[in-house]
């Protein structure tokens, strides 16, 4: 048996960066930019005004009260979008709304509250400082500053930020097709009511949702029977994806083929057992050169396998610094045995009360019960040497749920 870091170290030796495309920045949200992003311009382009109100000469303004408002003659209405034509002398404004480009001569700007205007006069009823409500050409983005790092998780605010640049197009890494092949003679289709011995192929399901998560694009396959030639024909139908996962027929059972028709077709069969609960067993290797994940065929096992490993795999051949899962520190809120030299994923719901993360089980633990997974927010990773954790013991708690970093419960905690 290995260790799950000694598997993990493997597989993501393995993970070389898939290339790069160019896309859309109308599809860029959460996809890694490939490239530094310098500004091209500068964000305003020229000084303007930030509010509806008079472009004027501060000094004008000095001493101005509502009971001796200074009088300023209007020359010229500028809203936004047009270039002024005229420039302010001493005792003169132009009418300027936001946004629009201030014109000569003026270095303040009133806001519309603090004037009352009457026909072609403005009376300005208290004194503005020099620059007031005047937005600074530069003063959001300096032509030639970087504005977006390479390997930035794309947000909304960074896409708007690209579009004000003009970047309508950017280079990131690709995403990922992921084919995906369930393999079991006892598997039926979604569409059928299983009869007794049968189970509806539901981690077809699973999987293309994790892998959706990841970024990935999946491709399914279907299912295949458990005999070699099958399987041979499903591979073969995988070769156009960038990886392949497989569930189910990784064991020692009679009819487990995978991993005989990855040492096939394939170039580097790594079969193990990992020292997992659930998980245990775990082949990696390729199918005529495509990385190939085979994982254990059980609803709950295949998953927490594929947090394990594929998940850190997926981001990293797509540019993601942060490949793993955040993990925190909890309160057991039972005592929890196991046996050593295992680490062990419990499936469970973490909590904050009064201040402290709570960590609790969802339920039956065998890895065919999904309820307990559908349950969870969270595993419980308890490590190898780990054997009992008493009631309020601290153990350490992966989260499985972006979520949780805005719920209300969790918020200033993580
Ligand atoms: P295996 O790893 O092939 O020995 O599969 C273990 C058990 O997992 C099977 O007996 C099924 O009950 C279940 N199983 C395998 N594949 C799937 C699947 N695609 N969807 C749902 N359950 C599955
Ligand atoms: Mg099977």
């Amino acid at each position: 048996m290995i260790s799950v870091e000694k598997a993990l170290k493997t597989i993501l030796t393995d993970a070389k960066l898939l290339g790069v495309e160019k896309i859309n920045i109308i599809n860029a949200q959460r996809r890694v930019i490939a490239d530094n992003i310098y500004a091209n311009r500068n964000i305003p382009s020229a000084d303007n005004s930030a509010m509806d109100g008079y472009a004027l000469r501060w000094a004008d303004t000095k001493g101005a009260t509502k009971k001796n408002p200074v009088w300023l003659e209007i020359i010229e209405e500028i809203p936004a979008g047009k270039i002024p034509q005229k420039k302010i002398l001493t005792e003169e404004a132009s009418r300027i709304m936001t946004g629009a480009i201030i014109p000569k001569g003026a270095d303040a700007v009133i806001r519309q509250e603090d004037t009352i205007r009457n026909g072609k006069k403005v009376a300005v009823l208290k004194p503005v400082d020099k620059k007031k409500d005047i937005r600074l050409a530069g003063e959001d983005v300096r032509k030639g500053e970087l504005v977006i790092p390479k390997s930035s998780i794309l947000s909304p605010a960074q896409i708007g930020m690209l579009a004000s640049l003009g970047r309508e197009y950017i280079s990131a890494y690709k995403k990922p097709r992921v084919a995906i092949m369930t393999t079991g003679n006892e598997l039926v289709d979604i569409s059928i009511n299983p009869p007794p011995g049968k189970v509806v192929n539901s981690n077809v399901y699973s999987l293309a949702s994790l892998v959706i998560d990841c970024g990935g694009v999946p491709l399914v396959l279907g299912i295949s029977k458990d005999n070699k030639s099958a399987l041979r024909k499903k591979f073969a139908a995988a070769l156009k994806a960038d990886v392949i996962i497989s569930s189910g027929g990784v064991s020692v059972g009679d009819y487990d083929f995978v991993k005989d028709i990855m040492a096939e077709m394939g170039n580097s069969m790594s079969f193990w057992q990992v020292a997992m609960r659930p998980g245990k067993p775990l082949a990696f290797g390729d199918i005529k050169g495509v990385p190939l994940f085979g994982l254990p065929g059980n609803p709950v096992s295949t998953m927490v396998s594929f947090e394990q490993f594929v998940r850190p795999y997926l981001l990293k051949i797509q540019g993601h610094k942060n490949i793993f899962r955040p993990s925190l520190k909890a309160a057991s809120a039972q005592a929890l045995k196991k046996d050593a030299g295992i680490k062990q994923f419990l499936r469970a719901i973490i909590k904050k009360e009064n201040g402290k993360y709570i960590v609790k089980t969802t339920g039956d633990q065998g890895s065919g019960i999904l309820k307990s997974m559908v349950a969870a927010n969270a595993l419980i990773v308890l490590h190898e040497k780990e054997t009992r954790i008493s009631k309020g013991g601290i153990v350490t708690v992966q989260l499985l749920d972006d979520s949780l970093f805005t719920a209300n419960s969790f918020l200033g905690g993580i």
